[in-house]
């Protein structure tokens, strides 16, 4: 991964919609330590995050990334970022990625232990190639949560909703999907419902009607599955979210797991039985999501 761009931006910047706040943002070397080591980003995972895909300079869906940070903010008693300064240093770093596909990560952190607030810096790296998930798709294992689908309305303290920093169970999952021999993996509930993938949502198709999890289960409302679903809507296609037992998945007509930078990747074989995978559509998908889109 090259590293492009690195601001850490003031949290104490105005309210008022008009500012400039480019006075806020700090250029920091992306290639030099930046951070305390007080941080409890990196004490605790103790902070929340985005990714938005970035395509030849234009970040992809913001406002829906930037609704989703205030939204996992809340869920953590973060203080409510400040939309417009965000929206600024996204656009401040995208001018600076080169042609092709980079990765604009947004980073909130609570901050220095016993400090007065919190910390906030947004980067800019060139993206993975992900052609080859795109054009060939991905073996998936079904993986048990650990948790029931009633968990996150009883346990909101688990933050299921939120998109935190603590990631290293999702990246456990994904190393014990390539012990499986597969190359990602789909949550599901103890209970059977299915959830999403570590870093990605779940679509499925049966006939000409496309569903995904509902978010209340205890998941991320995906920017790319919601963007993906108005397109299939504008296409004539039904949609719905809808609560999904495991057998819908191995049952469906063909399924994906999208996201902000990888977007649509096939589900090719769920626990190393075969799914049906139609590699002229996923390319229409994948062709739609590289499309600039606000
Ligand atoms: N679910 C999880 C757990 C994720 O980590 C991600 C993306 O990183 C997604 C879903 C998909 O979200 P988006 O489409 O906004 O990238």
């Amino acid at each position: 991964m090259t590293w492009r761009h690195a601001l850490i931006l003031d949290p104490a910047a105005s309210d008022d919609p008009r500012t400039e706040f480019g006075a806020t943002f700090t250029a920091v070397d992306p290639a030099a330590p930046a951070l305390s080591i007080g941080e409890l980003s990196t004490q605790r995972g103790d902070g929340i995050f985005e990714s938005i895909g970035v395509i030849d300079g234009h970040p992809q869906e913001v406002a829906a990334h930037l609704e989703r940070l205030a939204h996992s903010a809340q869920l953590c008693d973060l203080p409510v970022p400040h939309i417009v300064q965000w929206r600024q240093a996204v656009t401040a770093v995208a001018a600076e990625c080169p042609p092709g596909e980079c990765v604009i990560k947004l980073i909130l952190s609570r901050g220095i232990e016993h400090g007065p607030s919190p910390t906030a810096w947004v980067t800019a790296a060139s993206a993975a190639d992900n052609s080859a998930a795109r054009r060939d798709g991905v073996r998936v294992v079904v993986l048990d949560r650990g948790f029931d689908s009633g968990a996150p309305a009883r346990a909101p303290w688990l933050l299921l909703g939120a998109k935190t920093l603590s990631y290293a169970t999702n990246m456990a999952a994904l190393r014990e999907a390539r012990r499986r021999g597969a190359d990602d993996a789909v949550f599901a509930a103890s209970d059977g419902v299915l959830l999403e993938g570590p870093t990605s949502s779940l679509v499925l198709r049966r006939g000409d009607r496309f569903v995904t999890p509902a978010p209340g289960a205890g998941i991320l409302h995906g920017t790319t599955q919601l963007s993906l679903f108005a397109h299939l809507e504008s296409r004539g296609f039904e949609t719905a979210y809808e609560t999904l037992p495991v057998s819908a998945l191995v049952e469906a007509d063909a399924a994906w797991l999208v996201s902000s930078v990888r977007l649509a990747a096939g589900i090719t074989e769920v626990d190393g039985a075969p799914l049906p995978y139609d590699p002229a559509f996923t390319a229409e998908l994948n062709a739609y999501l590289l499309t600039p889109r606000d």
